[in-house]
């Protein structure tokens, strides 16, 4: 049984702790917050062992009644690997604690690839990070396009990708972020950051992404044209998408036309949080035009990238060396379809 920090217990270290828990091969010695909130009091609740990432506000947490077990140095003490769930750009401040401590880590899509030198996607390369000290898993953005590429490139043998990526202005819990009535070029400049993150885990595949932000808080949308060189039809495409776990298919005829309704499909699921960890591909949208093939995918961006989570910390701890085994008792334990 391997332990797990969680250092950072926000939208994604929380959802990482709870299927960490899941797992039957490891376990959680701690998360972290920095104030004394409502999710402070949840991880508690949950028995996970609370620890503070500013010391000094120690007195904030003693005055609200909740319990702490230290600060996130001593967390790390008792830790095989942390997951590092911090807002971006925290990485090379705490990537120096974590090496004082001898202890592994795994970061978010928020900090740049040159910090750990290793990006992590289960499907497309989880041996680069087997037996690492230090990876990261791409930005839900990135894992969603990784996911549905690393699915068709084997069939198809991709020749070029073009993306634009509709993005959601905010998670659902920022009240300050917008934007509220307007489209932004995000970044207004081409490529956005997402094609060369893809190639980060894909290797030397030629990507180029746009992306913008709209008033939407649910899930990010992507739009793909891919030059392909094998000759395949769309019912191979759709094949190679239904085989492939942590994607699913959807029609928009069933009522799945848009991210509010997949949103809704996923409370039918009956998943913590109301989470879709797969990335929903819309049937309809397939289509092959003279070697260009076409589709439409949707991200929901607060949980697709915790199974790849739970697979990076086996392949750092080498639990695992087969990907697609610890992909299945990943999926398992989270109930993933
Ligand atoms: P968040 O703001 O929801 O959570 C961050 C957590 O870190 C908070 O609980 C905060 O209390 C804690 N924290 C802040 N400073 C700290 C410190 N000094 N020490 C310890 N903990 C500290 O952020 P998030 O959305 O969960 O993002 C975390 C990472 O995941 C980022 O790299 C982000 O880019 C990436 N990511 C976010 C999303 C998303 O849509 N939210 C999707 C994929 C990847």
């Amino acid at each position: 049984m391997k332990s797990v920090a969680i250092n950072g217990y926000g939208t994604i270290g929380k959802r990482v702790a709870d299927a960490v828990a899941a797992q039957k091969d490891m376990k959680i010695v701690g998360v972290s917050k920095t104030r004394p909130t409502f999710e402070a009091r949840a991880a508690v609740n949950k028995d996970y062992p609370l620890y503070i990432g500013i010391p000094e506000r120690e007195h904030l947490f003693r005055e609200s009644g909740i319990e702490i077990a230290g600060t996130v140095d001593d967390m790390i003490e008792e830790a095989d690997v942390v997951v590092d769930c911090t807002p971006g750009n925290l990485g090379k401040a705490n990537l120096e604690k974590y090496k004082k401590a001898g202890v592994k880590a795994i970061y978010q899509g928020g900090e740049d690839h040159e910090l750990t030198g290793l990006s992590f996607n289960s499907f497309a390369n989880y041996d680069d990070s087997f037996g690492a000290n230090y990876t990261r898993v791409v930005s839900c953005n990135t894992t969603g396009l990784t996911r549905t590429l690393s699915t068709i490139d084997p069939i198809c043998d991709i020749k070029k990708v073009r993306a634009v990526m509709v993005r959601r202005g905010a998670d659902p819990n920022e009240v300050k972020k917008g934007p509220i009535n307007s489209i932004v070029p995000n970044p207004p400049k081409v490529p956005s950051h997402h094609g060369p993150d893809v190639k980060t885990v894909m290797g030397d595949i030629d990507v180029t992404t746009m992306a913008l932000l709209v008033p939407t808080t649910l899930m990010h949308q992507h739009n793909l044209m891919v030059e392909i060189n094998n000759d395949v039809t769309i019912d191979e495409i759709i094949d190679a998408f239904e085989k492939r776990s942590r994607v699913m298919l959807v029609d928009a005829s069933e009522g799945l036309g848009s991210t509010a309704e997949l949103m809704e499909f996923a409370k039918e699921l009956g998943r913590n949080r109301n989470d879709f960890y797969e990335i929903p591909v819309w049937r309809e949208s397939i289509n092959i035009v003279d070697n260009e093939l076409f589709y439409m995918q949707a991200v929901h961006q607060e949980s697709d990238v915790v199974p790849e989570n739970v697979d990076a910390i086996r392949a750092l701890l080498e639990m695992e060396s087969d990907n697609e085994k610890s992909i299945a008792k990943t999926n398992k334990a989270m109930g993933i379809l």
